[in-house]
């Protein structure tokens, strides 16, 4: 099996991630296990931060790399909190002030339509100059109250008027599937595909 490392820290993610790369012989191996550090993401973009992560990792353990960024778009706020989604309140990093403040700003606007979205990127070395990219989008709108407790981050307070439900009201396997990174995956595995690597 070749060997590929996945520049996140999130166990959901890994796991995720893993299952998506077995059917190409690849065997996925943490960066934390490889005493990988976490990367900047300084970009204004998910595709940009998440090149940023790959080309990392990749230099530091001359292995081919997977990597992703993802966030929630809104359009009435100019895309925000997009690149900070994870960061939105400020440090400590906290989702409670995060969607306590993404409510706070949605208050008095009309067009509550909200997006997740995420970017990956595989790079077979550090310098590759045609890394894979794919990416998904998943759509909804943005609730005052939340509802749920499954999922992470803003999924509470993201509804789904397709489910009639918030994510965090999904069963996980439905939302690994329907999601914005199920979407991205997907595209991967035909790049995979296509490309052989
Ligand atoms: P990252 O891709 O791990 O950097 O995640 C960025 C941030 O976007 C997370 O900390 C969450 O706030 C938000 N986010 C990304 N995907 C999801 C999701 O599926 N549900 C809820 N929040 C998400």
């Amino acid at each position: 099996m070749k060997k590929i490392v996945i520049a996140s820290n999130s166990a959901g993610k890994l796991r995720e991630f893993a299952e998506l790369l077995k059917p190409f012989d690849f065997l996925a191996i943490p960066q934390s296990e490889l005493g990988v550090s976490e990367a900047e993401e300084p970009f204004a973009t998910f595709i940009e931060n998440a090149l940023a992560k790959a080309r990392h990792a990749s230099r530091a353990t001359g292995l081919p790399t997977l990597a992703d960024d993802s966030g929630i778009c809104v359009p009435a706020l100019d895309g925000a909190p997009g690149v900070y989604s994870a960061r939105y309140a400020g440090e400590p990093r906290s989702d409670a002030r995060n969607n306590e403040k993404l409510v706070a700003a949605m208050q008095i606007i009309e067009d509550r339509r909200a997006f997740y979205y995420a970017a990956l990127v595989l790079v077979q070395h550090a310098d590759d100059p045609h890394p894979l990219i794919a990416d998904g989008a998943w759509h909804g709108e943005i609730v005052a109250e939340a509802r749920g407790t499954g999922g992470f981050g803003y999924d509470p307070h993201f509804y789904l008027p397709q489910y009639g439900c918030t994510s965090a009201e999904l069963p996980a396997e439905v939302k690994i599937r329907e999601s914005h990174r199920g979407i991205a995956m997907r595209e991967l595995a035909k790049k995979l595909a296509q490309f052989r690597l």
